[in-house]
């Protein structure tokens, strides 16, 4: 399945590093009216029990990723993809078109004058064709590394290894059209996100009347 996201309005992709501040920029356009659609969210949903992909996962990873309750054991599942590029490429595979399809779906539902879509790896994702444009959130990768520890129960180990194992900060910031810099207070990015969402609505009328 090679679906190619279809909207009406301009998609501008929103992306950046583990928590580098994605969802707390996008929920600054959301805040303005802006339709949000978060690959993250579609890839939860996807494989919720009774989603063909969970039957998949199932088959081809064993029932030791499915926990007791019927869902998704995302911790050893990850930590096996981990360890094993072929598998996660497998994952993947069986992944993303679905992701793709679901964001799709909302896009031509979304009523806004843009849509912003938020895709944690945006620079490994074919996702990137379907994007007028890019954002990055960017912040150093020691920010992300104190952020990550002070949100999940990860080990620093571990976290290192996340970023690490993500493209780097520079080939992101390459495949940038805008950049909102979150290394200061929320103040600041949201300052960025305002103005950013001006040049988004002239953009999205230039591309109404063109
Ligand atoms: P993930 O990649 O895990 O989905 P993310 O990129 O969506 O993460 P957020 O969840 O928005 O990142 O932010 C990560 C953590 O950092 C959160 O706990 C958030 O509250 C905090 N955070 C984000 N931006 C700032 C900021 N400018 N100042 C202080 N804390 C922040």
């Amino acid at each position: 399945m090679t679906l190619k996201i279809q909207s009406k309005a301009p998609l501008f992709g929103l992306t950046g590093g583990i928590a580098s501040g994605k969802t707390t920029v996008a929920n600054m356009f959301a805040e303005f009216g802006v339709a949000v659609i978060d690959t993250d969210v579609i890839a939860r949903a996807v494989v919720e029990p009774g989603e063909p992909a969970l039957d998949e996962i199932r088959r081809v990873f064993g029932s030791e990723v499915i926990q007791s309750n019927g869902a998704l054991a995302r911790k050893r599942l990850r930590a096996i993809v981990f360890s094993d590029d072929g598998l996660r490429k497998k994952l993947e595979s069986m992944l993303h078109p679905r992701i793709r399809a679901e964001a799709d779906r909302l896009a031509a539902e979304a009523i806004s004058d843009y849509h912003i879509v938020v895709v944690p790896l945006l620079a490994e994702s074919p996702m990137k064709t379907d994007m007028d444009r890019i954002l990055v959130v960017d912040c150093s990768e020691e920010i992300q590394l104190v952020r990550l520890l002070e949100r999940d129960a990860e080990s620093e180990d571990q976290a290192r290894r996340i970023i690490a194992s993500q493209v780097d900060r520079s080939t992101r910031l390459a495949m940038a059209d805008d950049v909102v810099s979150n290394e200061g207070d929320l103040s600041a990015t949201r300052q960025q996100v305002t103005e950013l969402h001006t040049l988004y609505l002239s953009l999205a009328a230039d591309s109404v009347t063109t």
